[in-house]
């Protein structure tokens, strides 16, 4: 199959973002089943839009680039996103508690909590996910791409999975041009562009999944010793948008390497700081904000 390098990717994305509507359409629970092999537990608090969930694959000890999303709305909620299982005896709300009491340590062991919303954007990603690795497996494309690539900062104790990185080195004129000004081991880096693949239909990206793919750049950077030259979000387009065959948007996000160095670092010392207290964090937040927070009935406990 030819296709040059430049259209690759995004063939590729295009043929997968074709299954994303597949994705939205499906109910909750046909959605949790394309997806449960990820999950050993899936557990809702009935009466309430929040649910426990235990994933197969995950880190203990580890704080997922993912989870940070949380951090940004609300160090509270990211706290009992991580810890809720570890304050159950505390919760007021007698008929969370109870229900939280019910489960098995083993099985409380590692669980996150979150709500009905934000499962249901990480199940349609892992199905979408899927569907981009099924579509290079069916394309049989190089290994200059890597989906699902893991990124992991034992430094930070952080954990980041980047949806899709495609990896090429310096043509030789790129070469002869890049040596004039720059060491040979830096000539010599491998130079990756990030892709983050989000499945909501925004109009306008929301700001902590520009963070997300900037926190990937960075990662990928320390971590496996690339140059990233460019970082995208790529998202759906709405349904009554599709022309040409055209299933996604590419949105170009900034990325400055010490800058985001500098607010990740900030960022994890903080959240680390939150996750080691006995007592969720005080914070000031917009009531709005707490109006739209489906942890809010156990958050003033
Ligand atoms: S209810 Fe408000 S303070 Fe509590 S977790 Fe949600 S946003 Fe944060």
């Amino acid at each position: 199959m030819l296709m040059t390098e430049k259209l690759e990717p995004l063939l590729v994305l295009n043929r997968a973002f074709q299954h994303i509507y597949r994705a939205l359409s499906l109910d909750f629970d046909e959605l949790l089943q394309a997806c449960s092999f990820k999950f050993d537990l899936v557990y809702p608090l009935e009466g309430t839009n929040l649910i426990v969930v235990k994933q197969r694959d995950r880190v203990p000890g580890y704080i997922y680039v993912s989870d940070l999303s949380q951090f940004l709305y609300c160090p509270r909620r990211f706290y009992l996103t991580y810890r809720v299982v570890n304050i159950v005896d505390k919760i007021k709300l007698a008929k969370i508690r109870s229900k939280l009491q019910e489960l098995k340590p083993e099985l409380r062991d590692g669980a996150l909590l979150y709500d009905i919303e934000t499962f249901r954007r990480i199940l349609v990603g892992i199905y979408l996910h899927r569907c981009v690795e099924n579509t290079f497996k069916f394309l049989n494309l190089p290994r200059s791409y890597e989906v699902e690539k893991e990124v992991v900062d034992e430094d930070l104790g952080l954990i980041g999975h980047v949806d899709l990185v495609h990896v090429r080195y310096l043509s030789q004129e790129e070469y002869e041009k890049c040596i004039l000004k720059y060491s040979e081991e830096y000539c010599e880096k491998p130079r990756a562009t990030v892709y983050e693949v989000k499945s909501g239909l925004y109009r306008e990206v929301p700001e902590s999944y520009k963070r997300q793919a900037q926190l990937y750049a960075y990662l990928l950077e320390k971590r496996e010793g690339y140059i990233v030259e460019k970082v995208y979000v790529a998202h759906p387009v709405h349904p009554s948008d599709i022309t040409s065959g055209i299933y996604f948007k590419l949105v170009k996000i900034e990325y400055d390497r010490e800058k985001t160095g500098r607010e990740l670092l900030e960022l994890i010392r903080t959240a680390r700081r939150v996750l080691r207290e006995r007592e969720p964090p005080r914070v000031f937040v917009s009531r709005d904000k707490c109006e739209k927070c489906a942890y809010k009935l156990i958050c003033l406990y």
